[in-house]
């Protein structure tokens, strides 16, 4: 009986004395696309919580108590910077975090918050931001944020180094090859075709990057509302350039793209992803799915018929 006792009790001191499985890292990321990509490096190393949610719009959330408390307990914040969370800098104040905090689009070239083509008698009543923030859209810079996710990761938990550099190498591979996919799929539209409509201007950096031009009724962050003349101006310009594709994102209201469909006949394409990614059961639970998915929308809007 005493024997047994002690077997057991020295079985249990066997468990307890395994290698203890480390604690993750705690990671709060501003927005779904950040959030995915920290699990993507993380993997089983990081506990994420991602603030605003599925369809959420980063642009004008307002941050609850809930948010304060998971900085107050995090290890790292990621957030992607250039002007896109504006509210961040009072979150991270209010929470009391004194922790480290990843901005992924360091060393991105940024581009310009407003655009250049048609900014004459333009007098919008608010302000843009200096910096157009959606810099994800292209994959090149997805792979620039990966890596700024990993020094992070990596510096909060240099022991797990070993596996994040492993899952790092493996995501980066999946970017590369998403991106060669982008523009193979896009190489047969002639470019003067590429057009499309959005509701608000968050394709920039994906302009740049995939020789598609985008127009839409309002700038790069949704805090603003488009002008009678700016939409007057849009819908002229859809008419002239006999463009068919008008495209609503996720996080958008609809009925402003309704309208501009009504009043110029082109139609709407469908829903593609910008600036949040859908929730786990949708077409877009992850970054590199959200682009894919957004590319089957574009060329299948883009394509002709015959
Ligand atoms: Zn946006």
């Amino acid at each position: 009986m005493k024997r047994t006792f002690a077997a057991s009790l020295a079985t249990a001191l066997a468990l307890f004395a395994l290698p203890a499985l480390a604690e993750p890292v705690k990671v709060v990321a501003t927005f779904t696309i950040l959030g995915d990509m920290v699990r993507q490096i993380g993997g089983d190393e990081v506990a994420v919580t991602t603030l605003v949610g599925p369809d959420g719009d980063a642009h004008v959330y307002e941050p609850t108590p809930a948010d304060a408390r998971a900085l107050g307990s995090a290890n790292l914040v990621v957030a992607n910077g250039l002007g896109m969370e504006g509210w961040i800098d009072r979150l991270v104040k209010t929470s009391g975090y004194k922790g480290p905090v990843t901005v992924t689009s360091t060393g991105v070239k940024p581009i310009a918050g407003e655009e250049e083509e048609h900014d004459h008698d333009h007098d919008h009543g608010h302000d843009h931001g200096a910096h157009d923030p959606h810099a994800w859209q292209s994959v090149a810079n997805a792979k620039i944020y990966a890596d700024n996710i990993l020094k992070g990761l990596v510096a909060a938990a240099p022991d797990k180094a070993a596996a994040l550099r492993t899952n790092h190498a493996a995501y980066r591979a999946k970017l590369d090859a998403v991106d060669a996919e982008i523009k193979a799929a896009l190489k047969p539209i002639p470019r003067k075709d590429r057009k499309i409509v959005t509701s608000h201007d968050a394709f920039g950096y994906y302009a740049k990057a995939y020789g598609v031009t985008f127009l839409a009724p309002v700038g790069v962050s949704t805090e603003a509302e488009a002008s009678a003349g700016d939409i007057a101006k849009l819908i002229r310009q859809i008419k002239k350039e006999k463009i068919k594709a008008v495209f609503v994102e996720s996080i958008a209201d609809p009925r402003l793209l309704e309208q501009i469909t009504r009043e110029t006949g082109a139609r709407i394409g469908g829903r593609v992803y910008s600036d949040a990614l859908s929730a786990a059961d949708g077409p877009a639970a992850t970054y590199i799915d959200m682009m894919r998915y957004n590319l089957g929308q574009f060329t299948k809007a883009l394509t002709p018929a015959s």
